[in-house]
């Protein structure tokens, strides 16, 4: 469709289970959902998009197994584009299991070291999807994509995203960084550099960033991406303001007030997607930042990762045709 913004998301979904209730000896039943970072922004971005003229893409690799099918028929249903998912056959999804003790404090544990996913991008196939990056207007990935990549290929991904970048392609970047993903906080600092580098517009968590760069604040965030080179910046910080800061000039904007959180999954993923719904509608990056609350308010409030389509905001003012 002309006029027609297309972003592509590039990483890992996984098949996640959580406890439903107590244990006896450690056995007792689990719920199953589907969850990944980039994933999720992808869903609330096709969710805003629909009526402003955004296309989504997401681009990763499944297995021929009935979690895979079962992903790909969620993905779709969503309004996702899967044109550019592997299948392999013989592969399986990556899986993780939440943990929660008696105070409410959630844990992670994961098998993802043989996930389909890490392989996305490897052999002739995946050099076709990397010369295909250019094709689209945005590219949006994370920190989480780059660690679950091996170094070659890792290395040949951010070529081929600085090829896309040459070509006018814009790319968002949250950083997510997640120590166990990588083998040093070195070699997550020096990868996710590369990645700041190519960023047009970054969109980290300040607990992420303090703990490997040691920001003291999202006012110092802000500065080390802008000295990277990153023109468009926003630091999410909880329920702290978070502070969008273009070409160095900095402003925070509140988020909503949220009474009872029910469960934060996904809000700094959630935020992201209308944030860059609002800035591809049009919309400056403080109304940008604004829907990203708003948004991420909302998921906030209701367990698990994808909130119902029912509880999306009502949609902002900035949708095209309005
Ligand atoms: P992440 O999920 O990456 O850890 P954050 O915890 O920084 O992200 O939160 C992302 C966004 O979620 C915040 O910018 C804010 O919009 C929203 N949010 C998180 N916690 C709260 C809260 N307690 N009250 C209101 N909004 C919140």
């Amino acid at each position: 469709m002309p006029g027609t913004t297309r972003v592509a998301a590039i990483g890992e979904c996984m098949i996640e289970l959580s406890h439903l209730g107590p244990s006896h000896h450690g056995v007792g039943q689990l719920g199953l959902a589907f969850g990944g970072d980039t994933l999720n922004t992808a869903v609330y971005l096709a969710r805003l998009g629909q009526s402003r003229r955004i296309a989504v893409d997401y681009i990763t690799a499944l297995g021929d197994d009935p979690y895979s099918e079962a992903m790909l028929a969620f993905w779709q249903q969503e309004g996702i584009g899967t044109d550019l998912v592997a299948r392999l056959p013989g592969r399986l999804p990556g899986l993780y299991m939440i943990r929660t003790d008696d105070q409410g404090e959630r844990s992670f544990f994961y098998w993802r070291s043989a996930a389909a996913a890490r392989d996305m991008l490897v052999g002739p196939r995946g050099g076709d999807i990397l010369a295909r990056l250019k094709s689209f207007d945005w590219l949006y990935l994370s920190g989480i994509t780059l660690s679950i990549l091996g170094e070659v290929t890792r290395l040949a991904f951010l070529r081929a995203v600085e090829e896309a970048k040459r070509a006018g392609t814009k790319i968002a970047f949250d950083t997510n960084y997640r120590p166990r993903g990588w083998v040093s906080p070195e070699t997550a600092r020096f990868n996710l550099m590369e990645a700041l580098r190519l960023a047009d517009l970054a969109m980290p968590s300040l607990d992420d960033e303090r703990l490997l760069f040691g920001d003291a604040d999202t006012a110092a965030c802000a500065q080390r991406l802008h000295a990277l080179g990153v023109p468009e910046v926003v630091v999410k910080d909880a329920k702290g303001p978070c502070l969008v800061s273009v070409n160095g000039e900095a402003t925070s904007v509140m988020p909503e007030s949220v009474t009872k959180v029910i469960d934060s999954t996904a809000a700094g993923d959630s935020f992201n997607a209308a944030y860059l719904a609002e800035r591809i509608a049009g919309g400056d990056p403080i109304a940008a930042a604004r829907a990203g609350h708003r948004l991420a308010g909302q998921k906030i409030q209701h367990r698990g990762a994808i909130i119902p389509l029912e509880a999306m905001p009502a949609d902002a003012t900035s949708a095209v045709g309005e």
